[in-house]
């Protein structure tokens, strides 16, 4: 995303800089492309913008050209939009010798990228309480749940929080954009956010005790 990666021939006129806590940022204005002659951009969904905004960005005339940039806008004869849906966390997942992990157990915004995470730590945290607690699998089970749900609970309202970051309407005016980018992704503020998902162990957090029912 660094200012250096700017060699693209831009045929469709749309290659923009926002500068922010010191540093210049290239971005493809997806708008702007759209007022220049790449029409269909609006119902694409996200991850075609996405993949859109980097062939932009990549736009050689050898490896990318423009046909191929129109090729992805047109490539969609009946996009398809689903909702993202917000669910309050589960407060209990397990049932004797049954219990839920990953989505089944925590379904989650995308906006701190961690569904498959969490479902990587469950199976790693669920699988040292059955070898613990192997004669009693009811137990390990609820070992497991007490042992995980916490996090995945501040993972959960975490990403949820932040929706309003990622969508904020502060990011559609370029000059406010950027000071909301230098404020909200100051260092210290990051760090704050982000530590503790990112210093977490599944193989050696100690097992907790079951909460009792
Ligand atoms: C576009 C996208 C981007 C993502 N990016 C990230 C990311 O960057 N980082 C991250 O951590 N996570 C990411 N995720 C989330 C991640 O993919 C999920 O959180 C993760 O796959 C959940 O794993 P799971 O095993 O719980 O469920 P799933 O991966 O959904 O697995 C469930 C399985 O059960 C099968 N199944 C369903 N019903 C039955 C049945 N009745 N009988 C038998 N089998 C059945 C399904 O076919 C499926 O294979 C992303 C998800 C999407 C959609």
């Amino acid at each position: 995303m660094g200012s250096n990666v700017s060699k693209s021939l831009d045929s469709f006129n749309c290659r923009r800089t926002l500068t922010a806590g010191g540093s210049d940022y290239v971005y493809y204005d997806l708008v702007e492309a759209e007022k220049n002659g790449l029409t269909g951009i609006a119902q694409l969904p996200y991850s075609m913008k996405v993949l859109l905004e980097n062939m932009l960005r990549f736009e050689d005339g050898v490896t990318v050209t423009p046909e191929d940039v129109q090729a992805i806008v047109g490539q969609l004869e009946n996009p398809l939009r689903w909702a993202m849906m917000v669910r309050d966390p589960l407060t209990n997942w397990t049932q004797g010798r049954i219990t839920l992990l990953g989505d089944a157990a925590h379904p989650t915004l995308p906006f701190l990228a961690q569904g498959a995470a969490m479902a990587i730590e469950d199976a790693c945290v669920i699988a040292r309480a059955l070898e613990r607690y192997a004669d009693d699998p009811a137990f390990a089970l609820q070992a497991y749940q007490a042992t995980r749900i916490e996090r995945t609970t501040r993972i959960v309202n975490g990403s949820a929080a932040n929706t309003k970051r990622f969508h904020n309407p502060q990011l559609a005016d370029p000059d406010v954009a950027a000071r909301y980018v230098a404020d909200e992704w100051q260092e210290s503020k990051v760090r704050q956010r982000y530590e503790w998902l990112f210093s977490y162990e599944p193989e050696n957090v100690p097992l907790a005790a079951p909460v009792a029912a």
